[in-house]
């Protein structure tokens, strides 16, 4: 074992908390709700994680697009409900083919953005092939099937044909996870623009708008913090996972599941940030747009000014370039490249003419994505039980348990380790339990 188990005390009544993101305070909270005592132990001097501001032209911004939306699980919602939440409205593009597609996706201008040749391949390829139909009208369900894994590209294909999958989910797959997508496992086929089930992004109608807080995300971890101060909480900064561990209570441990089980075979993927100061007149209302295109290093590009009027400069806009780690490695400069950035940006006409940079920093996020390779939910799944086997610790969150998943689903594995704690549930229960949540899917 990496760390050495602690001794669970079953008379000690007090509870520690692993992280100071979203789900480690929330989980603090939830406990102190039940009277608990609670220690927070976090690893950096900041809190928030994903959710930790970046400070930029004297405006506290997210890490990339990050929004609540309409049908997201209420708790999060609950625990924050002082963080002055609005509604605002979806203005979303999809750039496919030199087109500007409302995002997300209308039935017929999906199929028109997609162009007559491959909407052809693909209405051919499923006439000629009832089977492969049926089987994208199951995509959901197939995909959801772990068990044997048949890889991203075979699942695909077999439902959408090889063109389709040649033209749209074999380059972006590239463009984010940087490996073969056969070595993928099918449950990427769930993920992002290109990569999700062509009859659900056609069939399903969106809700047009989504909730954000007006000060922006970080503004929930200062509410949170502020809420666990008041109620005497601890919250210790740059702690060791070693000092935390050592308690003899529960432990709720939201930091990476990979460092409690460093053999298992659990890999990441980072983002790199790019925060990019440009005139206000050269960009459209648009909040965020999504460019799975190849092409383009950037997959999506926000306007945080779009999603609040906190956000707002006089003159000058911020935009938020999210470049998936992909194949670049950790130590681009993408500032010393930044022209090819501004002509990309231009291409995709996200800015209306080529503008320089009036200022840009760079941001990386080095374990963001979990790696899902073929046959990752054993890897998962061995890597919690053998966690569980010190006897005291929950794993929860988006890096306890590995998982793709929004905020809200984040809280929602808190409150769900915090109740079954209390219940006497035992870890080697939890890590059965929690699978669950294997399969949130991510919303865009
Ligand atoms: C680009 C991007 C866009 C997103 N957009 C959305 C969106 O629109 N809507 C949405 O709902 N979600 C979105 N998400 C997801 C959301 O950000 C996460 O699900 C959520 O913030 C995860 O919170 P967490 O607390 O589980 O993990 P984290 O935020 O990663 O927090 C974990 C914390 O644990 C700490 N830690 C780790 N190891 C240790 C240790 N050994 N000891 C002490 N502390 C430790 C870390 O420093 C960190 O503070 C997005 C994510 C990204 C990357």
């Amino acid at each position: 074992m990496p760390f050495k188990a602690a001794v669970p005390s079953t008379d000690n009544p007090s509870a520690v908390v692993v992280g100071a993101g979203i789900t480690g305070l929330s989980a603090a909270l939830l406990l102190t709700r039940r009277g608990i005592p609670v220690t927070v132990h976090e690893a950096e001097q900041q809190a928030g994680g994903l959710l930790a501001p970046i400070n930029h032209e004297g405006l506290s911004l997210d890490r990339g697009s990050h929004r609540v939306h309409p049908e997201a699980h209420p708790l999060l919602l609950e625990l924050t409900e002082e963080a002055q939440w609005q509604w605002r409205k979806r203005a979303g593009t999809l750039v496919l083919k030199g087109r500007h597609l409302d995002y997300p996706l209308q039935p017929l201008r999906f199929l028109w953005g997609l162009g007559p040749r491959t909407v052809l391949q693909m209405g051919a390829g499923w006439l000629t092939r009832p089977t492969a139909f049926r089987r994208t009208l199951k995509w959901e369900a197939d995909r959801q099937d772990l068990n044997e894994d048949k890889g991203f590209e075979r699942f695909v294909i077999e439902r959408v044909g090889r063109a389709a999958y040649q033209q749209f989910y074999e380059p972006y797959a590239r463009k984010v996870w940087g490996i073969d997508p056969k070595e993928l496992s099918q449950s990427v086929a769930k993920q992002r623009v290109s990569t999700s089930n062509p009859a659900r992004s056609v069939l399903k109608k969106s809700e047009g708008r989504f909730l954000y807080p007006k000060f922006g995300m970080a503004a929930l971890i200062q509410l949170l913090r502020r809420k666990l101060e008041q109620a005497g909480v601890e919250i210790v900064m740059g702690s060791s996972r070693k000092a935390a561990l050592a308690h003899g209570g529960p432990v709720f441990h939201t930091g990476h599941l990979s460092d409690l089980a460093p053999e298992a075979n659990l890999h990441h993927r980072g983002l790199y940030l790019l925060h990019v100061t440009v005139p206000a007149d050269c960009l459209d209302d648009t909040d965020t747009w999504y460019t799975p295109e190849r092409k383009f290093w950037f997959g999506r590009v926000s306007q945080p000014a779009r999603f609040s009027p906190a956000f707002e400069h006089p003159k000058n806009r911020v935009l938020c370039l999210e470049i998936p780690e992909g194949q670049w490695g950790r130590k681009m400069d993408f500032t010393g490249r930044i022209e090819t950035v501004m002509t990309q940006l231009r291409e995709a006409k996200i800015t209306a003419r080529t503008v320089e940079a009036l200022n840009v920093i760079q941001t990386f996020l080095p374990r963001v994505y979990p790696m899902y390779t073929r046959g990752w939910i054993h890897s998962q799944r061995q890597a919690l039980r053998d966690v569980a086997k010190a006897g005291n610790i929950y794993c929860c969150g988006r890096q306890g348990l590995f998982l793709h998943c929004n905020m809200d689903q984040a809280v929602a594995t808190a409150d769900a380790a915090v109740e079954h704690w209390l219940k006497g549930g035992t870890p080697q229960e939890w890590a059965e339990r929690c699978q669950v949540f294997a399969d949130f899917r991510v919303r865009d």
